[in-house]
């Protein structure tokens, strides 16, 4: 079973977060290729204490190591140290910004 936590961080810093790493162009994880196309770099980890299997972006999980707590059985992990994949997504978007689908690059 694949679960999202983002427990590290309170609901505005991330979208906060999110909005400023989606607008740094330097950022080799997310960027922006064209208007119809982005593109997301994940990892999936193993939870230490019970091994559910989580996805969170690599430049959370990876590049500010960033604690990760087990939806799960709430054990807090470092998912750097439990990565077990790491894929590059490719979404297709609309020209109103809404995902048309996602494919592993
Ligand atoms: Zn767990």
């Amino acid at each position: 079973m694949l679960t999202k936590t983002w427990s590290s961080f309170g609901h505005k810093n991330r979208i906060g977060f999110m909005l400023l790493k989606s607008l740094s162009l330097t950022e080799s994880e997310f960027y922006f290729m064209s208007e119809k196309v982005a593109y997301l770099e994940v990892v999936v980890g193993k939870c230490p204490a019970c091994g559910n299997l989580i996805v969170e972006p690599s430049w959370f999980a990876i590049q500010l190591e960033s604690d990760i707590q087990c939806a799960k059985c709430r054990n807090v992990f470092n998912m750097k140290k439990q990565k077990t994949d790491r894929v590059l997504l490719k979404f297709e978007l609309t020209q109103k910004g809404k995902v048309k689908s996602v494919t592993i690059v």
